[in-house]
């Protein structure tokens, strides 16, 4: 991650006449594989990226929180860090990003934290399914637990920043995010089971097995484009109700499931959770025996489940998949909920610029925005740095 020096800590010098008390960073994430698997209770294996959001931070006596981001125009947002209303020009609607930090400020509330002084920069793409959202909020979170001497673990600070995105974001997210961006190490991916809440970390340096993870911004945000993801939750939600389990992780027989089930619709988002839950358990096998090249049928098996049976893909998602594979890449995946974000592939490190030039020639083809393209290697969790 790109440590110092710090724009935050500048930044917060100007806006406050004095140093932060420290600046914390915390990463974004590309999950591996694992796609639509963490609303059905199952597995997922996410490794955090070399980008991130960075907070300079200092505590006041007033009890508090002020919060800017340098991506928002700098200027401030405030509200007790105990409750009550957050006031800013324009809140809630141009300022409704300040519910992350703010948010997690109150999450954290009761646990002894006060007020503080919060200057907010990031390196990471907003809404392209690199999540953004949970590394404000990681940040922010490790950021007040050290000021104020929390002594929270690491798996319970990332619950409590995802409570602060469903309770104050309005944001019903899985547990994926907070927990890779707190729990991830570099060199590593994190398996994590979402029902039980464990994980274990999984060796992964594609670049000692002469690969390179690409993270492609297909430029098409997620945030744009509603529905979808609220609408295949219910699916999975129905189909295990129908089948009397409590999540789909639980189907055991596949061809009973679907025999059992008389809605096709139905039977292809089954058809995916399920098969898509044993490719992470692959992928981890794959990875413990040393394999990371392998891993890229598993990946572009997920990508065709997610587009042909869970029905979540996206045009450019597919075209630049196709490129990247045409042009001699191991495998690929769209990531994230759907409908927009990016695109993993994974390559032979030497390919990699035919690779990207490709999924550029395909793009220009089809008269679309250039694709912004993110070298993935799997980096450190949210630490202080300075
Ligand atoms: P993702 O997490 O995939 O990037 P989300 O829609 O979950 O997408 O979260 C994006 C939101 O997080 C932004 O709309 C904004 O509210 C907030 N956010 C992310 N980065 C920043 C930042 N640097 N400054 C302020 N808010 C941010
Ligand atoms: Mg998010």
């Amino acid at each position: 991650m790109r440590d110092a020096p710090s724009a935050a800590a500048d930044a917060f010098t100007a806006a406050y006449g004095t140093a932060p008390e420290g600046v914390w960073r915390a990463p974004g994430r590309l999950n591996l594989i694992g796609e639509h698997t963490d609303h059905n209770d199952g597995l997922v294996l996410p490794f955090a990226l070399p980008l991130g959001v960075s907070v300079a931070a200092a505590r006041r006596d007033d009890g508090v929180i002020e919060v800017r981001s340098l991506q928002m125009g700098g200027k401030a947002v405030t509200a007790p860090a105990s409750g009550g209303p957050i006031t800013a020009e324009g809140w809630p609607a141009a300022d409704a990003w300040a519910a992350y930090p703010i948010g997690v400020a109150r999450v954290l509330y009761g646990s002894g934290t006060g007020g503080a002084s919060l200057v907010i920069d990031s390196d990471l793409p907003r809404g392209a399914g690199l999540s953004s959202s949970a590394a404000l909020e990681c940040a922010t979170a490790l950021a007040l637990a050290d000021l104020y001497g929390i002594g929270l673990d690491r798996a319970e600070l990332a619950r409590l920043a995802r409570r602060a995105e469903h309770e104050h974001a309005g944001v019903p997210c899985g547990p994926m995010d907070q927990a890779a961006s707190l729990l991830c190490t570099a060199g590593h991916a994190l398996m994590l089971d979402c029902r039980s809440g464990l994980s274990a970390q999984v060796p992964f340096s594609p670049a000692d097995a002469g690969l390179t993870v690409l993270a492609i911004d297909t430029r098409v945000s997620h945030a744009l484009t509603g529905g979808g993801y609220a609408a295949r939750r219910h699916e999975c939600a129905e189909a295990a109700s129908l089948l009397g389990v409590e999540a789909l992780r639980d189907v055991k027989d596949l061809p009973a499931a679907l025999r059992a089930l008389r809605d096709p619709v139905l039977r292809r988002r089954v058809q995916h959770v399920v098969t898509e839950n044993h490719r992470v358990e692959a992928a981890v096998g794959l990875l413990r025996a040393g394999a990371a090249a392998e891993l890229g049928a598993l990946l572009s098996a997920s990508h065709m489940s997610l587009r042909d049976q869970f029905e979540v893909s996206w045009p450019e998602a597919d075209a630049a998949l196709d490129a990247a594979l045409r042009a001699g890449a191991r495998g690929g995946r769209m990531v994230g909920a759907g409908f927009g974000g990016s695109v993993l592939v994974l390559t032979a490190a030497d390919r990699a610029g035919t690779v990207r030039e490709a999924v550029r020639n395909a793009y220009d083809l089809r008269g679309w925005t250039p694709p912004a393209f993110i070298e993935a290697a799997p980096s450190a969790g949210a630490h202080r740095v300075a």
